[in-house]
């Protein structure tokens, strides 16, 4: 089946739960994120490899274990679509929103209760299952337009109501913030990164604040992996991403760019300014003389960061902005390491 032609955003979104969640309560399948992020796809369609792994199961009529459902999340979602997972997460959002905008709207009128919305009441009083979402979107949100229309008031079930939609709406938020965290430092990934720099470039385009990039790369780190193991290494990591967070301001956003490499974002930043910082986050963790073990015997020496630093310009998209950025990083690189270097100086046309 294919559900994504000729439909909103919002209908297509409404118009899967109103399918995936029935399904999911049929095949025993809790709803969350994860798993709802599967049979979202599955029912739009577009993901021809997981409809296939999933009709497979379906035809051999193969239980849904926690295992299966983890592994259809893992190799179809996470691995080969992560967009997928933000997709569903700013879908679903848009129809919660809705849905709460019209329960808002509601609770202003008189006290009429429809039928069938007290039967929903008592299913939410009881166990609540699965089919409760579904319920939600599919017979409360006709429901509730026409009590709007007879301009009625509703009181507790919508507040249950309410409460379950906000329980959704939670679940999606930390979906979201999975989504763009790195598992190992806890810093914004580079998939934050990437938003983030589109959102600063948009706001220099509108009121030309200067704004700064430092891109920063841990020296030799390597070596220092082959030498202490990289169970350290991660841990040299982790501490260093925190000295760098540590090291700016609340507006600063810092992130690991990828393997040991960080990116932080300076709004209303100079270049001379970012140059600063960037010299006094360097200076703090080469200073710092690193130790390990329950009483932190054992000494591992210092690890040094190298910071290549750009300044915004008007012409700039993300990629330009991180290129010269990452430019003077490498010229950090070559002049010796733990050094923070500025981008080279525009060349004006005469
Ligand atoms: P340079 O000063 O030129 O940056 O040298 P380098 O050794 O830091 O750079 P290179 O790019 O040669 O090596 C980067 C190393 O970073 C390779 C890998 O061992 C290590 N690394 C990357 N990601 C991780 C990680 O997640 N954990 C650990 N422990 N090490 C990592
Ligand atoms: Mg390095
Ligand atoms: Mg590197």
């Amino acid at each position: 089946m294919d559900m994504a032609q000729h439909l909103s955003e919002t209908e297509l979104s409404a118009k899967i739960l109103r399918h995936a969640v029935p399904k999911m309560s049929e095949l025993n399948i809790p709803v969350t994120p994860d798993n709802y992020a599967v049979w979202y796809e599955y029912f739009k369609g577009m993901n021809r490899e997981l409809k296939l792994a999933i009709d497979g199961l379906l035809d051999k009529k193969l239980e849904f274990t926690p295992e299966v459902c983890h592994s259809l999340y893992k190799t179809y979602i996470q691995i080969q679509y992560p967009e997928v997972i933000e997709n569903v997460q700013i879908e679903t959002q848009a129809l919660i929103n809705t849905l709460l905008a019209k329960i808002a709207s509601m609770s202003k009128g008189t006290t009429r209760f429809s039928v069938s919305l007290s039967d929903f009441d008592k299913a939410l009083k009881g166990k609540p299952d699965p089919t409760v979402i579904q319920t939600l979107v599919d017979e409360v949100s006709n429901e509730l337009d026409e009590i709007i229309a007879a301009n009625t008031e509703m009181d507790k079930s919508l507040t249950i109501i309410n409460e379950e939609v906000g329980a959704l709406k939670t679940e999606m938020h930390e979906l979201k913030s999975e989504v763009m965290t790195d598992q190992l430092t806890s810093l914004n990934n580079r998939r934050a990164f990437d938003k983030e720099v589109i959102s600063h470039i948009q706001s220099f385009n509108q009121s030309n604040m200067q704004s700064s990039l430092l891109v920063v790369d841990i020296d030799y780190f390597k070596k220092f992996n082959d030498n202490h193991g990289h169970l350290i290494g991660d841990k040299v990591l982790t501490y260093v991403a925190q000295a760098l967070k540590n090291g700016v301001k609340g507006d600063d956003f810092v992130a690991r760019y990828g393997g040991e490499e960080f990116v932080v974002l300076l709004p209303n930043t100079s270049h001379e300014d970012a140059h600063k910082v960037g010299e006094n986050l360097r200076r703090k963790i080469a200073s710092q003389n690193l130790t390990i073990g329950k009483e932190k015997r054992l000494p591992l020496g210092n690890v040094t960061i190298s910071v290549g630093v750009s300044t915004l310009r008007p012409t700039d998209d993300k990629d330009s902005y991180f290129i010269r950025g990452d430019e003077a990083l490498y010229r950090a690189k070559s002049s010796g390491r733990n050094c923070v270097i500025g981008e080279a100086v525009v060349e004006t046309l005469i």
